[in-house]
C-alpha cells in the first residue's frame, strides 16, 4: 500500500510545482524601453521611488534610511543606472534623506530638488554638505513649479511659499504625468497640507497614488482621496514598524476610494510601467507557496486547502493533506 500511495503524492507535488513555476514566470516583469517606469523600492520603513523616463533619465525621489543606502545604490547599479539626472528629497526626515547620502557619495548626480527647509539633523547636514561639495545645482521646489523630463511632466503642488515649518506638511508633492497616466507622489504630508492643496485648487487626480506618510492615520483624508480618485495606492512601509503604519482606517478609506492597495512590506519592490495610455503594476518580488503534500495523512481528508495569505485554494481529487507550505521568493531578472 505504501509503494502505491507515494507516487500519487509525488505527482500532485510535481504538478503543483509546475503550475507555481509557470505563474512565477508570468508574474516577473520584463525590462521596458520607451516607457515611463516608476519603481517603488522596498526600503523598509521609509520612502524611495525611482523613475526611468522614456528617454532614459533616472530620477530618484527619496532614499529611505541611511542603513538602506548601500542596498539602494547596488539595486540601481544592478539595474543599469550609472548616474542620477534628478535627485529629489521630499523633506529632511531620516527615513527619506538617509539613503540619498550614500547615493551622493557613490553616484554622479546632475541636479537636486528639495524644499530647502532648515532642519537640524546630522544626516540632513551631511546631505546638504555633499550637494555643496560636489557643486550640484539645487532647486528649491514650491507649489506651482513645473518641470519637464523628456516626455514626462512634473507639477509641484506642495509646499507653499512661505513654508509652514512643519517638516511633514512641507514635503515636496509632485504630480508626474506621462500621456494620460498620472502619479501623485505625496511624501509625508498630513491632513493640514492635504486641505491646503485642496484649498489652492490644484489638479491632483492620479491613477497611481504613493500614499502619504506610510499610510499614517493622520493623512489620506476622504476629501483628498476623492479628488485624487486613485486606481492604485502604493504604501511604502516596513514590516512590523513601531508606528502602526499603515493605519487600518486609512486602508479602509483607500478601499472606499476604489483603490487597489499595494504595500512594500507585503509585495516588496513594486514596479509600475506605462506607455502613457495604459499601465501595469508588478511586484518585483513574487512570493510563491509550494505545497508539501502527503496523501491520506492524517486520516482526515482535506480536499480544499486555502493558500496562506490569499483567497486561492488548493484542490486535490482525493483525500490529501498539505503537511507544510514552503514560501519561496524570487527577484525579477
Ligand atoms: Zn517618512
Amino acid at each position: 500500500m505504501r509503494a502505491h500511495k507515494f507516487p500519487q503524492a509525488a505527482i500532485v507535488l510535481l504538478l503543483l510545482s509546475a503550475v507555481s513555476i509557470t505563474l512565477w514566470a508570468l508574474l516577473t516583469p520584463s525590462a521596458a524601453t520607451g516607457f515611463l517606469q516608476v519603481t517603488f523600492l522596498d526600503v523598509s520603513q521609509g520612502d524611495s521611488a525611482w523613475l526611468k523616463t522614456p528617454d532614459g533619465r533616472d530620477i530618484l525621489i527619496d532614499g529611505g534610511k541611511e542603513s538602506e543606502g548601500p542596498g539602494l545604490v547596488s539595486y540601481l547599479q544592478s539595474h543599469g543606472v550609472t548616474d542620477i539626472e534628478v535627485l529629489v528629497l521630499t523633506h529632511p526626515h531620516a527615513d527619506h534623506v538617509g539613503g540619498l547620502v550614500t547615493v551622493l557619495e557613490n553616484m554622479d548626480v546632475d541636479e537636486a530638488f528639495t524644499n530647502c527647509q532648515s532642519y537640524d539633523s546630522a544626516t540632513y547636514q551631511e546631505f546638504q554638505e555633499l550637494l555643496l561639495d560636489k557643486g550640484i545645482p539645487t532647486t528649491c521646489v514650491r507649489d506651482g513649479d513645473d518641470f519637464t523630463w523628456g516626455g514626462v511632466s512634473a507639477a509641484a503642488v506642495n509646499p507653499p511659499e512661505p513654508l509652514t515649518s512643519d517638516a511633514n506638511n512641507d514635503s515636496v508633492v509632485l504630480r508626474i504625468s506621462y500621456g494620460t497616466i498620472d502619479f501623485l507622489l505625496t511624501g509625508d504630508i498630513e491632513s493640514q497640507a492635504e486641505a491646503q492643496i485642496l484649498g489652492r485648487g490644484r489638479i491632483i487626480e492620479a491613477e497611481i497614488l504613493k500614499v502619504a506618510h506610510h499610510g499614517s492615520g493622520s493623512s489620506s483624508t476622504a476629501l483628498f482621496l476623492a479628488q485624487v480618485d486613485p486606481e492604485i495606492a502604493v504604501i511604502s512601509v516596513g514590516i512590523s514598524n513601531p508606528y502602526g503604519h499603515p493605519d487600518p482606517e486609512t486602508l479602509a478609506r483607500l478601499r472606499d476610494a476604489g483603490a487597489t492597495i499595494y504595500r512594500t512590506d507585503r509585495h516588496g519592490t513594486i514596479v509600475v510601467t506605462t506607455d502613457g495610455t495604459a499601465y501595469s503594476v508588478q511586484p518585483e518580488t513574487s512570493y510563491l507557496y509550494l505545497p508539501f503534500v502527503m496523501k491520506g495523512w492524517p486520516s482526515t481528508p482535506t480536499p480544499r486547502t486555502t493558500l496562506p495569505g490569499s483567497r486561492w485554494h488548493l484542490w486535490a481529487p482525493y483525500p490529501t493533506r498539505v503537511v507544510a507550505w514552503l514560501r519561496v521568493s524570487g527577484a525579477a531578472p
